[in-house]
């Protein structure tokens, strides 16, 4: 047991203090005002708190101590200088009247802006808080777009069965029945299977381009065509901007309705919950309504839109655009650096990403073992077992923000791993091997978390 897996309330010991100072409470009126007991506080040094929540906060793994590739969630190294901005705006109060806060309204104006140069589209809410947030927000856009016009038989959503799981999801939250259309061997959406379920019971499709797979819908000019031609909507799921940053814009590629996720493509530390900012961009065909829903308090997550409008102003038009491009350059490199070793489903030029199926010569190692053993080489795992399209999926995303070093030494440990699964693959079933926690019982985890420690005797 190392000494810092003690919790706080074990290092307290009676009398010690972390603070010096002259007493402050002789002011206080006497009688009814002071508690009864002492909180129930641990006493503990300065020195021993901040090695305590050092320690913890290493027990953890975040893109600041390492090389995070994983898929589908855009994990940049996100730029200090953002934090230092939203630090400085950090007595604000929602309730504030407007005369007051004129800055932060030419922020939302800017931000709204910079994203419709970016996307394409004509106007931003920003409400939403999330990806998912912002997935239900547009769909409720495209239900109130129909409803106007009297049309209350577009009851269906197509999306493809690529898709990430929040799509569904949002779809069934806003009351739309979700209809699949599956993709051709090649992974993108198929064309032919399209066809036949666009009827006028279709509110609208909901794709992500590039998809899942982290491959680019080339047909999406004729999809689009498609859709609108049966009297639907696209809606184009925005958290897979990376790639696209400065090159193509959804709005050219005839989408009605988007989110962005500014925690993802826009530099925001994100993972375990939050924080998050999903805004939604709308063509011409939504602006009358983009107003309407109001999903979420005030002004949305301003901390986040703040820390996207930094992170835009300081990389520029220009370096924005290199973004996209480095991001997709360093995901073909590690794709072909590792297709000996692993296998590679679809084998194309990939964007910002791309999904293994596995080890070639896998025996009984499974992608958990893989992922596992990774994290004793010091990376964070890439997503596993997503998307559903494949049985044994490694998706892997590197990013714009890692060096050419560390893609190789990441490319060296899976290489590495490769080997090991063939001669000692003993080494992959029972990693990690130094890690705090091993091989926790997922599901568990999951349904059952158990969040906060009860102490013993602890009122
Ligand atoms: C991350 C992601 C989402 C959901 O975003 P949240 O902020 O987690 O709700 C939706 N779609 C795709 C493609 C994503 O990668």
């Amino acid at each position: 047991m190392r000494y810092y897996d003690k919790l706080v309330f074990e290092l307290s010991r009676k009398g010690r203090s972390g603070f010096s100072l002259p007493d402050c409470n002789s002011d206080l009126p006497s009688g009814g005002v002071w508690r009864e007991t002492a909180p129930d506080l641990p006493e503990v040094s300065e020195p021993d708190v901040v090695r305590h929540y050092t320690n913890l906060s290493q027990m953890n793994f975040g893109v600041d101590t390492g090389f995070y590739p994983l898929g589908s969630c855009t994990m940049k190294y996100n730029p200090k200088i953002n934090e230092e901005i939203v630090s400085r705006f950090n007595g604000l109060h929602p309730l504030q009247p407007e005369s007051s806060v004129r800055g932060v309204m030419a922020i939302y104006d800017f931000a709204d802006k910079a994203l419709c140069a970016i996307t394409g589209m004509k106007r931003f809410n920003f409400l939403p808080c999330a990806g998912a947030h912002g997935e239900l927000t547009g769909l409720m856009l495209i239900r109130e777009y129909h409803f106007s016009r009297g049309d209350h038989a577009r009851t269906k959503i197509i999306v493809p069965d690529s898709a990430h799981g929040t799509n569904p999801a949002s779809a069934a939250v806003c009351g739309l029945d979700t209809v699949t259309v599956k993709s051709r061997p090649d992974g993108l959406v198929d064309v032919d299977a399209l066809k036949p379920l666009l009827g006028p019971d279709i509110a609208g499709i909901m794709l992500t381009n590039p998809n899942t797979l982290g491959l680019f819908e080339k047909d999406i000019r004729d999809i689009a065509e498609l859709v609108h031609g049966c009297g639907g909507l696209l809606y184009y799921d925005g958290a897979n901007m990376n790639p696209l940053l400065g090159v193509v814009r959804p709005g050219d590629m005839g989408f009605d309705v988007m989110h962005l996720n500014l925690h993802k493509t826009f530099s925001t530390p994100h993972g375990g919950g939050g924080p998050g900012s999903g805004p939604v961009g709308v063509g011409e065909r939504l602006l009358p309504f983009v107003d309407i829903p109001r999903v979420s308090g005030f002004h949305g997550n301003f901390g986040v839109i703040l820390k996207a409008c930094a992170y835009i102003l300081s990389l520029g038009r220009e370096n924005i655009a290199l973004a996209g491009k480095l991001a997709t350059l360093s995901a073909n490199y590690v794709k072909e650096s590792l297709r000996d070793c692993y296998k590679l489903p679809i084998d194309s030029v990939c964007k910002h990403e791309f999904v293994f199926d596995g080890l070639k010569d896998a025996g009984d190692v499974s992608t958990l073992d893989v992922a596992k053993r990774l994290l004793d080489y010091g990376f964070h795992a890439p997503t596993i077992y997503f998307p559903l399209l494949f049985h044994q999926a490694i998706m892997i995303e590197p990013t714009e923000t890692e060096s050419l070093e560390t893609l190789d030494t990441f490319i060296e440990a899976m290489r590495k791993i490769a080997s090991e699964a063939s001669t000692n693959p003993e080494l992959l079933t029972s990693a990690p091997h130094d890690t705090p926690i091993g091989r926790p019982d997922e599901t568990s985890a999951a349904r059952q978390p158990v969040l906060k420690y009860e102490r013993k005797g602890a009122q």
